[in-house]
């Protein structure tokens, strides 16, 4: 039989990649699955309570020979880099009370039982002795478990997370997504029809004569859709995206008015308590001083007036979350998994959305919005996560069952200024 690639002990493959000459085992426990492990990397039974427990929350008493796992007793973390890691776990024995390190430290250190002769291995594993001079700390990769290598193994889309914005801002990135973007109204994409603008626009409620602002309106689609429900509309936007607007506009004449501006210097075009409504759809996240636009966006509405704005959702969508497929190639939603990668990072991030260009996101949790809005008069009075309707799973299952029905993509806030 060959020896696949599938059939090697995922850790002895990563271990390999930091540790030279790190035997790399046949895997013969989870073959087929994407983490195929060998008889030292599987699990190993507690003495006390009996359960398999995975090498990792399980430590070996040499004292009392003995097995206690993670769930029996009380662990303590300790930070330490070592292969692939940077803690373990130190497991105090059910019998003595003395403290050892989990299974994955052991080995490291070269006290596995298996490396001391406490135990026999049942089946026929090459057992790596350290020689410490020989790991090379340079090439330490990893961050221990952290979700980034989950997506290494799945090779699921990625994402740059930027340190300085040299190269990129929301205005470039948008200037050359203008010849790219498709308009909503015209092609249909799939989030904007049957997700999100239908929730923007029953949320902001717009009557005749309003005043509205459209911040960021970008190619136009939700200031044509108000002007033709006969509201007064400006849009702004900084990008070339709204040149496409401004074209669309000579042809229509729906009388919308078009500033190419910054979302962060609103009054220093119009004069507070100017609009009756404000909209910013899809464009909070991308804006780099969101504290200066709410503000801004609050000083130039009307008291009493209406602030809608729609996010990608801070905690289920890019980049705080992405989504992978195992096996990767599967086109059945089943097999798609949401992944939590770090909510709290707030770097400026290129998002690859499937366009040449890739788009530049800021991300941030909920609260900083929500606390922005307080801070600036803007009272919530409605959240909204859209849930794809049984319509929507009917018509569009690839995209929406067991994926847009289970968790949100979108963040809906409407706030009243007080
Ligand atoms: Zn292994
Ligand atoms: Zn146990
Ligand atoms: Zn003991």
């Amino acid at each position: 039989m060959n020896k696949t690639e599938s059939e090697r002990c995922f850790y002895c493959k990563e271990y390999y990649k930091v540790t030279q000459e790190y035997p790399v085992n046949t895997a013969t426990y989870d073959v087929g699955s994407f983490t195929p492990r060998c008889f030292l990397h599987w699990q190993y039974e507690c003495s006390k309570c009996k359960e398999m427990t995975h090498f990792n929350g399980i430590a070996w008493c040499s004292d009392c020979k003995v097995f206690t796992c993670i769930r029996c007793v009380e662990e303590k973390m300790v930070k330490e880099e070592f292969l692939i890691y940077n803690y373990y776990y130190n497991i105090p024995c059910h019998n003595c009370n003395s403290t050892n390190p989990a299974l994955d430290f052991t080995e490291f250190e070269g006290t596995h039982p298996f490396q001391i002769g406490d135990l026999i291995p049942k089946e026929d594993i090459v057992i790596w002795m350290p020689i410490y001079k020989e790991l090379n700390q340079q090439e330490f990769p990893h961050r221990a478990w952290g979700s980034e290598r989950i997506l290494d193994l799945g090779k699921a889309p990625r994402h740059t997370r930027l340190d300085s914005l040299d190269e990129y801002t929301p205005k470039s990135t948008w200037d050359k997504m203008a010849t790219l973007w498709v308009s909503p109204e015209t092609e249909g994409e799939y989030h904007h029809t049957n997700l999100i603008l239908p929730e923007v626009y029953r949320m902001l409620d717009a009557q005749e004569n309003e005043k509205i602002l459209d911040v960021a309106c970008g190619e136009g689609t939700v200031a044509r859709y108000l002007a033709k429900l006969g509201t007064k509309v400006t849009g702004i936007d900084i990008s070339k995206m709204i040149d496409r607007a401004m074209e669309r506009e000579n042809k229509d004449k729906l009388d919308i008015h078009y500033i190419k501006m910054a979302a962060e210097e609103l009054d220093k075009e119009f004069g507070r308590d100017t609009f009756d409504k404000i909209v910013c759809n899809m464009a909070l996240m991308d804006i780099a001083d969101y504290k200066n636009t709410i503000k801004n966006i609050s000083n130039v509405l009307k008291g009493g007036g209406i602030f809608v704005f729609s996010i990608t959702h801070p905690a289920y969508a890019w980049p705080a979350t992405t989504s992978m497929r195992v096996p990767q190639d599967s086109q059945r939603n089943e097999d798609k998994r949401k992944i939590a990668l770090d909510y709290f990072d707030e770097r400026p991030t290129l998002i690859p959305f499937g366009f040449e260009t890739p788009s530049l996101a800021f991300p941030r949790p909920v609260s900083k919005y929500v606390n922005e809005l307080v801070k600036n008069n803007l009272e919530i009075i409605e959240m909204s996560e859209p849930k794809a309707s049984e319509e929507i799973v009917e018509k569009y299952p690839r995209q929406a069952y067991l994926d847009n029905d289970t968790l949100p993509d979108f963040l809906m806030i409407k706030t009243k200024k007080k």
